[in-house]
């Protein structure tokens, strides 16, 4: 037989670590350049349905709830929730809900104190500097416990 590296015969899976050196340009779209330029102002923006008044993060410029077409924006409450996290040593990744808005914001969460971290707890972005910010999703830094 033929030796196979992720194969150790007896059908356990073998952990395959390596990269691959590629690069790509994403296009941001109409609302992905929207929600950019909101960060580098600070601010969090939702597209708003016309026809259902619905928000949604990330935004998009069609509806999810009835496909219409999401032509305005609004800014999100400057503090969201924690809907749910996962941790896995030192980091902590939150799934943020904003009320009212449809949708969730993973990212990196700071917390000093894990007996603090609960699904409900208020959280509030902390932004970069603005000189420093590119309008891509580090321009949060991380969130933190607004409590
Ligand atoms: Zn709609």
């Amino acid at each position: 037989m033929e030796y196979n590296p992720l194969f150790d015969g007896t059908y356990h899976l073998r952990p395959w670590v390596d990269s691959l050196p590629l690069e790509y340009k994403y296009s941001l779209g109409v609302a992905g350049k929207t929600f950019s330029e909101g960060l580098k102002q600070g601010k969090i923006l939702a597209s708003k349905c016309s026809r259902c008044n619905e928000s949604r993060i990330p935004p998009s410029i069609y509806c999810v709830g009835c496909f219409g077409y999401s032509d305005g924006y609004v800014q999100v409450s400057e503090t969201g929730t924690l809907y749910s996290f996962a941790s896995r040593g030192d980091v902590v990744v939150a799934a943020v809900e904003f009320k009212g808005v449809k949708g969730l914001l993973f990212h990196r969460l700071a917390v000093s104190d894990r007996n603090k971290l609960e699904i409900g707890a208020p959280v509030r972005p902390v932004f970069v500097q603005q000189a420093i910010r590119k309008g891509d999703i580090t321009d949060i830094d991380h969130f933190e416990l607004a409590v």
